[in-house]
């Protein structure tokens, strides 16, 4: 299938009404208060005040109590949410935003628009799907120019890495990409090949003592032999497809656990070349690749892996066949898979294998995914288009069909509902609410503190304390909604979430002390004129090495430690 979209025209940003809600702010007010009787704060969810800096969009206090109104000068705009959670803005760090080059997938306005309405407040943008990808630094600046005064939350970026582009990755590092992220198998776009072993010596070479993150796509073909034993005789091809085109179980035998298992090994194998330099595995599918990290971060090899609500919440079991909404590479497994990737995750919540929760939304135009008349976000072939055999045949076929999902800014309620589903949230008659607590800090942790961390914005975002920025999501973790066309704000309204029902709803998304979104808002609950995101591209600091004091040092010749 040719995915080359260039012949397509550039998508443009859809027109906004005039601005006709109430204004949000009392400029004349150095600060504005929001309080609840739930905010979730130094790993604890507890009643809380919080005082924002209206000149530079800072939290300056924290009160671990709802203070009244009258505690604060007269004209303070004040809120009290209780009993909806007050939790920080989420940091979704793995985010294909598309534009320039494909933004009739997506782009930086819609984007950031379904981020915001689902209470994430930063995107990290992947290096590729956009055209040029970011593989340079002259790359970077012409996608800095595309995002220019489009976004409705922060944005930062990614680098990538392809064969090739070593000379330019330390001056993305001083350019302030986030990380970098390579391919070790097709990526689906033929502008970002895959880097082989060779490759990756030289990243690490090139990186491994920068202040950045260096992520792959681990899936990797394992080296077939011309020879395969005795199986010669009577074996298919090793790469045919082994059944309808169009069964979700054929797609999911073609990507087995051991593609994912086999690249997580290339990469260790490499980890030597460059011990400080912090690596991770994004979208972690296979169950089977977590023992193996596991040994490795006992070994004190720095690498941590990533997954995604698609694999927390949905199994190959319920897929139909021809539903291609729900390919995605590394595939959605089994719902054992999902229980195991779910154990993991609660089981190591401050120390685990898999660190982070990323929705890796990766749209696209809904023909590319080849949908079947059934499904929810077919696209009706166009008059024009001539009906050819072709077209027929390729319909629900996953291998053709364009790989990814789309979920920005509805992972916190697909958790949340999934959490729900499994029990983790039940109350006990003893402690009514210690379950709901302890599994929204788990989110917390999840999606905010290490996302953060993971992009080298541990000190900026994810956080609710004295100097972060004012990033909130007011969460109500009772309401129930459906997800339906007007409620996915991303460009393109397929999702394998349509028709689902959610657990929990953002009410409002707050960005730098400035309310961005809120819920039955006008403007769609886009209650500012203009967007203020900001681009995240102060580059990455080293952390400072903890200097020992001359007389440690001493005492450390002195006495042999
Ligand atoms: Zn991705």
């Amino acid at each position: 299938m040719n995915r080359n979209t260039d012949a397509l025209h550039p998508y443009p940003t859809p027109p906004r009404s005039p601005f006709n809600g109430p204004t949000d702010a009392d400029e004349s007010s150095p600060i504005r208060v929001i309080a609840s009787s739930r905010v979730i704060r130094a790993g604890q969810l507890t009643a809380g005040t919080i005082v924002v800096s209206n000149e530079t969009g800072k939290i300056t206090s924290v009160f671990d109590s709802v203070l009244p109104p009258s505690e604060f000068p007269a004209g303070t705009p004040y809120r009290d949410y209780s009993p909806h959670i007050i939790l920080p803005g989420l940091v979704d760090a793995h985010v294909h935003l598309n534009e320039p080059g494909r933004t009739e997938w997506e782009g930086f306005y819609t984007g950031t628009q379904a981020a915001a309405f689902g209470g994430v407040t930063t995107v990290i943008d992947m290096p590729l799907n956009a055209i040029p990808p970011t593989t340079t630094v002259a790359n970077l600046h012409e996608k800095i120019r595309a995002a220019q005064g489009k976004c409705w939350v922060d944005v930062g970026f990614y680098g990538g890495i392809i064969p090739g582009n070593e000379n330019e990755l330390q001056a993305l590092v001083r350019e302030g990409v986030r990380g970098f992220k390579g391919f070790l198998i097709d990526s689906g776009v033929e502008e970002f090949p895959a880097v082989h072993y060779s490759d990756i010596e030289k990243v690490f070479r090139e990186l491994a003592d920068e202040p950045t993150t260096v992520m792959f796509h681990a899936e990797m073909l394992p080296p077939i032999a011309d020879s395969v034993g005795d199986d010669v005789q009577t074996s298919l091809p090793p790469l045919a497809p082994r059944g309808a085109l169009n069964s979700y179980n054929t797609f999911l035998q073609s990507r087995p656990p051991a593609f994912e298992c086999y690249a997580v090994e290339e990469i260790l194998s490499l980890a030597h070349l460059a011990p400080k330099l912090p690596l991770h595995i994004v979208h972690l599918s296979a169950m089977e690749a977590i023992p193996l990290l596991r040994l490795a971060r006992r070994q004190g090899i720095n690498i941590t892996a990533e997954t995604c609500p698609h694999y927390l919440s949905l199994a190959a079991e319920q897929v139909r066949d021809g539903d291609t909404r729900h390919k995605c590479c590394p595939p959605i497994r089994s719902q054992r898979n999902q229980d195991v990737l779910w154990a993991e995750l609660l089981e190591y919540a401050n120390d685990g294998v898999i660190q982070t929760i990323v929705s890796d939304h990766s749209p696209c135009t809904p023909d590319l995914k080849l949908l079947p008349s059934h499904v929810p976000g077919h696209l009706a072939p166009s008059k024009n288009t001539v009906k050819t055999e072709v077209l027929d045949d390729e319909t629900g076929d996953f291998f053709s069909a364009w790989g990814g999902i789309s979920s920005v800014g509805l992972g916190l309620p697909i958790l949340w509902t999934e959490m729900h589903r499994r029990g983790i949230t039940t109350s006990t008659s003893d402690s009514p609410d210690r379950n709901v607590d302890a599994a929204i800090q788990n989110i917390v942790q999840w999606c905010c503190v290490n996302t953060a961390a993971q992009v080298g914005l541990e000190k900026q975002k994810g956080t609710i304390a004295v100097g972060f920025d004012a990033d909130f999501c007011i969460f109500d973790d009772e309401a129930e909604w459906i997800v339906e066309p007007s409620t996915m704000l991303f460009r393109n309204k397929c999702s394998p979430y349509q028709g689902k029902t959610m657990k929990g709803m953002v009410t409002e998304t707050w960005l730098r002390g400035r309310v961005v979104f809120v819920k039955n808002g006008p403007n769609d609950g886009f209650v500012n004129e203009k967007c203020s995101g900001q681009l995240l591209l102060e580059p990455r600091q080293k952390e400072m090495k903890r200097q020992k004091s001359w007389f440690a040092q001493w005492i450390g010749q002195a006495f042999g430690y």
